[in-house]
């Protein structure tokens, strides 16, 4: 099973929550700053994600949508 994710940049807070849970680490950090002035997660679409959604559960922002592909 492999999956996709999106990450709504402005609603993240780059609490690094979902980097330190996925499994796969699929997501870094980016050097971006959005809106609010908050270095964002970043999905690293290197096809190691598997849609399992553990980073959408952990996102206090409600952030994150996962899609299985
Ligand atoms: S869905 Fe799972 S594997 Fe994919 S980025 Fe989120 S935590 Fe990582
Ligand atoms: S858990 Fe949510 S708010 Fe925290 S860095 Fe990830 S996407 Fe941003």
């Amino acid at each position: 099973m492999k999956g996709i994710i999106k990450i709504d940049r402005e609603r993240c807070k780059g609490c690094s929550f979902c980097i330190e849970f996925c499994p796969k680490k699929a997501i870094i950090l980016s050097d971006q700053l959005n809106l609010k002035g908050y270095f964002t997660a970043d999905f690293q679409d290197n096809n190691l994600c598997t849609g399992c959604a553990t980073c959408a559960v952990m996102c206090p922002e409600v952030a994150i949508e996962v899609y299985k592909t």
